[in-house]
C-alpha cells in the first residue's frame, strides 16, 4: 500500500513487479489515471490497498499444449488462463488463439475484463486466456486436435461456477465446439462451462452478434445524448472478424454507411457503402472460406490498401474492431483533421495512450472498449443464466436485454464521466467499473 499514492509512484511499482509487460502497463495506466484521483477522494479504498490488489491476478496458469499436425509432426504451443478477479462472480472472459499471445497481452485483457464485466451489472468476475497457436492455414482436423489438447489441461481449472471462458480473436464457433466437446468428455457432465456455444447444445441466440451490435448501440447512445444519431453518417470500421461484421450490420440497420473494413493484410475502401448483401459475402468469406479481405476489392471493384489501416479515410464515425493498439496518435490526428465526431471501440484497447489523449483533447465522443464492447460478455452472462434455468429466450427478448444493458452502461459512464460540459467516457467507465468490484473486495476483508 502507498502512503503517497500518485500515478507516477504507483506505475513505477507496477512496472518493477511486472517487467516486460508493456500491454499490461498500458491498460493499468489508462485505468489508474482516472481511478487514483477518485481513490484519493475516498480514502477507504487507499487504506485497504484496493488498487494494488486489483492489479495482481488471483492466479495465472501456464501450460504446455502438444498436438500432431496433418503431416504427423509434433507441435508444441503455450496455453494460458489468467484468473484475474472473482470478487463479483465466477471468472469470465474469452480465449484468444493468435501467434502474438503472451502473458502481458492476457493480463491486460483480464484486467480490462474486470471493469467491463462490472459495468454490465451481471454477476461476473474476470479472466482471460488462450494460446500462441495460429489457426490461420490449419486444417479443421488440426484445429480440432489443438483444441482437444488445450482443453485436456484447461478442464482442471474451469467450471460453471468457477471460470467460464468464451471466444476472442481466433476462437469462434468452431473452436468453442471442439473445446466444449472435449470438456464434456473429460468432466463427464453437461454444463454451461463455455459461452458462445452453438444453439444445439446450450448456446444463446444473439451471442454471435452481441459485441458488434452492442458497440453500434453504444455509439448510437453517445450520439443520442448529444442530439445526434448514426443515421446518414459515413462510418469507418476496422477488422472483418466477429465483432467488425456484426458492428457493420447494426450500423447499416441504424442508417449509417460503412465504407471500410480490414484484416491484418490491409483495408478495403468501398465509397458506395458495404450493404447487407456485400456483408453477407464477407461473412461467408471469413467464416467458411477463410479468405482475405483483398478478395472483396476484386469482387466489388473498389480500392484495396495493402498494409494500411483505414483511419485516414474521411468519416463522421469510427469503430476500431480488430485488435489492440491499431489506432495511434497520428491516426487519431487524421480522424480529427477529417472531421470525425466520435469513436466507439469494438476491440479491446485498440487506441494507444497517445491516441486516447488526442481524442479527449479534441473533445470527440470516445467510447472505450471496456464500455462499448461489453455487449458480448453481457450476452455470455445471459447464456449462463439460460443454461442455469434450462430455458432459452427469443432473439427479440435477448436483443432488448442487450440494448437495455448498453443504455445502462452508457448511463453509468455519463454519471461518473461528465465534467464541465464534456463527458469523458474513459473516466466514467473506469470509476463506475471500479466501485462495484472495490466495494465487494472491501466487504470480504483482507483476502
Ligand atoms: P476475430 O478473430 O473474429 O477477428 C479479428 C479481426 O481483426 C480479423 O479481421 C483479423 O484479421 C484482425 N486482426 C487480428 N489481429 C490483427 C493485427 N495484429 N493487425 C490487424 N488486424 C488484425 O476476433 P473478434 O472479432 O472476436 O475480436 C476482435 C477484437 O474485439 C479483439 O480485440 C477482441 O479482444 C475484441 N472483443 C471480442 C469480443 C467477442 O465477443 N468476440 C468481445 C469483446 C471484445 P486476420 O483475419 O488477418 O487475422
Amino acid at each position: 500500500m502507498y502512503d503517497d499514492l500518485t500515478l507516477e509512484n504507483f506505475m513505477a511499482g507496477l512496472k518493477k513487479r511486472n517487467p516486460n509487460e508493456p500491454e499490461f502497463h498500458q491498460a493499468v495506466h489508462e485505468v489508474a489515471e482516472s481511478v487514483i484521483p477518485f481513490i484519493l477522494e475516498n480514502p477507504r479504498y487507499q487504506q485497504a490497498g484496493i488498487i494494488e490488489r486489483m492489479t495482481e491476478p488471483d492466479r495465472t496458469i501456464i501450460f504446455r499444449v502438444v498436438w500432431e499436425d496433418d503431416e504427423g509432426n509434433i507441435r508444441v504451443n503455450r496455453g494460458f488462463r489468467v484468473q484475474f478477479n472473482n470478487a463479483i462472480g465466477p471468472y469470465k472472459g474469452g480465449l484468444r488463439f493468435h501467434p502474438s499471445v503472451n502473458l502481458s497481452i492476457l493480463k491486460f485483457l483480464g484486467f480490462e475484463q474486470t471493469f467491463k464485466n462490472s459495468l454490465t451489472t451481471l454477476p461476473m468476475g474476470a479472466g482471460k486466456g488462450g494460446a500462441d497457436f495460429n489457426p490461420r492455414g490449419k486444417s479443421d482436423r488440426e484445429v480440432m486436435r489443438f483444441c482437444q489438447s488445450f482443453m485436456t489441461e484447461l478442464v482442471h481449472h474451469i467450471g460453471p461456477n468457477t471460470d467460464v471462458p468464451a471466444g476472442d480473436i481466433g476462437v469462434g464457433a468452431r473452436e468453442i465446439s471442439y473445446m466444449f466437446g472435449q470438456y464434456k468428455r473429460l468432466a463427464h457432465e453437461f454444463t454451461g462451462v463455455l459461452t458462445g456455444k452453438a444453439l444445439e447444445f446450450g448456446g444463446s441466440l444473439i451471442r454471435t452478434e452481441a459485441t458488434g451490435y452492442g458497440n453500434a448501440y453504444f455509439m448510437e447512445e453517445m450520439l443520442k445524448h448529444h442530439g445526434d444519431s448514426t443515421k446518414g453518417k459515413t462510418c469507418v470500421v476496422s477488422g472483418s472478424g466477429n465483432v467488425a461484421t456484426y458492428c457493420v450490420q447494426k450500423i447499416t440497420q441504424l442508417g449509417g454507411k460503412v465504407v471500410t473494413m480490414s484484416d491484418s493484410d490491409g483495408f478495403i475502401h468501398d465509397a458506395d457503402g458495404i450493404d447487407e448483401e456485400k456483408l453477407a459475402w464477407i461473412i461467408d468469406l471469413k467464416t467458411k472460406r477463410r479468405g482475405r479481405i483483398a478478395e472483396y476489392a476484386e469482387k466489388y471493384g473498389c480500392d484495396y490498401h495493402e498494409g494500411k489501416r483505414p483511419w485516414g479515410v474521411p468519416c463522421d464515425l469510427a469503430y476500431p474492431c480488430a485488435t489492440q493498439n491499431e489506432l495511434d496518435g497520428d491516426d487519431a490526428r487524421a480522424l480529427v483533421a477529417n472531421g470525425c465526431k466520435a469513436v466507439s471501440e469494438g476491440a479491446n484497447m485498440p487506441t494507444t495512450l497517445e491516441g486516447v489523449e488526442v481524442l479527449l483533447e479534441n473533445k470527440l465522443l470516445y467510447g472505450p472498449g471496456k464500455a462499448a464492447n461489453a455487449g458480448g460478455v453481457a450476452v455470455s452472462g445471459l447464456e449462463m443464466t439460460q443454461n442455469s434455468i434450462r430455458m432459452a429466450w427469443t432473439s427479440a427478448e435477448l436483443e432488448q436485454k442487450l440494448c437495455d444493458i448498453m443504455v445502462n452502461i452508457h448511463a453509468q459512464c455519463a454519471k461518473h464521466g461528465y465534467q464541465d460540459g464534456y463527458t469523458n467516457y474513459v473516466r466514467g467507465a473506469n470509476i463506475a467499473g471500479f466501485i462495484k468490484v472495490a466495494d465487494a473486495m472491501l466487504a470480504y476483508g483482507v483476502i
